[in-house]
């Protein structure tokens, strides 16, 4: 069944309680990137238009509890900015009696944000005691944080069951351009994929091989498989318990598989490192692989070369010290400059890395949503929008 869309919802003089990912990077105080807040505006202003009273609610981090550190007050105040009218930011626990009486008096029409979901116990429980004072809230319910759409949440699936629904406009938008990777892509379709870890993306990396064309396998988890290979990695980061699959990938699928054939290792994990190129598979012992070396690089972008469909999750570097940062720049920039390609960046540390490059706006489709977008190309329906159908 279909996800139920804006549309297709009753706002006129309703309380519609709006899921939103404010979810941003805040650093003594200071919003450093508001891409999540602007991303939900299309959805706030139609709701405003079509004459609803908008309650918001988000997590903010990971708060156990209630926790000053945590509180949506900064987000409230750049909400009020970047949509230009009044934001009644209610600091009060979400589910108290003292949040719901705010509530209650909000003249129709008007906005307010609620304090983070976080501080509520129950909403990593999906607990439905909490569904249930949530959603006394709002006379509907939509769900536009997608990149909060992978977790069975009450403030995400719980209350979903509890009220009319439907989904956002961004949860629309995100659920549609991350289908044309699943549904069809067009060939030659390029997945390049860093990190850490192979364990973190282990999921996606089995269900997409079968799908794609060639991946690029760059950052921390490609010492991995060229240890599994048996090259020499020195101190790399890499997860032993995890040869035995890099091996079984390496064996079905040899010819989909590029590795870096060079890596740049620094000899100390820090930005003032001495460097040095090695071949990957052959690491001095006391160096460790910090980025892709200079050859990969322009291996990686031939591979790119010519792709229809193009997926990019994780740095290949270590991209927060600078001197690392090269490997992950050249691939963005690979990317941004492919012509006539469905390009898609997903993640945290690509999607910044995009922007640093300053050639955001030649990528077809930028998801606010790393793991989430991750799920879904893992061939998961999200909870979040199960609850919407
Ligand atoms: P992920 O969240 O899985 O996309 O991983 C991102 C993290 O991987 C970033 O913080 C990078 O610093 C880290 N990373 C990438 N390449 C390496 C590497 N070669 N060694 C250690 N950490 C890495």
């Amino acid at each position: 069944m279909p996800m139920k869309t804006l549309e297709s919802l009753e706002v006129q003089g309703k309380r519609v309680l709006v899921r939103v990912d404010y979810n941003v990077p805040i650093e003594g105080g200071v919003i450093q990137d508001d891409t999540r807040i602007t991303a939900s505006l299309p959805t706030l202003h139609k709701l405003l238009e079509r004459g609803a009273t908008v309650i918001l609610m988000s997590h903010l981090g990971r708060p156990k509890g209630v926790d000053d550190a945590y509180r949506l007050a900064p987000v409230a105040a750049r909400l009020e900015e970047v949509l230009g009218r009044k934001v009644f930011y209610i600091s009060s626990k979400p589910a108290s009696d003292e949040t719901a009486r705010a509530v209650q008096q909000l003249e129709p029409g008007s906005v307010a944000l609620l304090e983070n979901v976080r501080f509520e116990s129950g909403e990593e429980k999906n607990d439905p005691e909490l569904n249930r004072k949530l959603a006394q809230l709002g006379d509907a319910f939509v769900l536009d944080a997608f990149g909060s759409a992978h977790r069975a949440h009450s403030s995400v699936s719980g209350v979903a069951g509890l009220l009319p629904h439907a989904g956002g406009l961004l949860l629309e938008a995100e659920v549609k351009a991350l289908g044309k990777l699943t549904e069809h892509p067009i060939s030659p379709y390029v997945v390049v994929i860093g990190g850490a870890k192979v364990s973190d993306k282990l999921k996606v990396i089995e269900n997409l091989l079968p799908k794609v064309d060639r991946m690029l396998i760059g950052g921390g988890m490609a010492y991995t498989f060229v240890k599994a290979q048996g090259g020499q990695i020195g101190k790399s980061i890499h997860e032993d318990d995890f040869l035995d699959t890099a091996r079984r990938l390496l064996g079905t699928y040899a010819s989909k598989i590029v590795l870096p054939s060079d890596t740049l290792a620094g000899d100390s994990f820090s930005n003032d490192a001495k460097l040095e190129v090695f071949p990957t598979n052959a690491i001095p012992e006391d160096w460790e692989g910090m980025d892709i070396g200079p050859e990969s690089r322009k291996a990686f972008a031939a591979a790119l070369e010519g792709a229809k469909t193009v997926f990019w999750n994780g740095p290949m570097g270590v991209f927060e010290f600078e001197n690392f940062a090269g490997g992950t720049n050249a691939v963005a920039t690979a990317v941004a400059n492919l012509q006539g390609a469905y390009t898609v960046i997903g993640g945290g540390d690509s999607v910044s890395a995009i922007h640093q490059s300053g050639q955001a706006d030649k990528i077809s489709h930028i998801s606010t949503g790393g793991g989430a977008s991750l799920e879904l190309l893992e061939g998961k329906v999200l909870p979040g929008v199960a609850a919407l159908e």
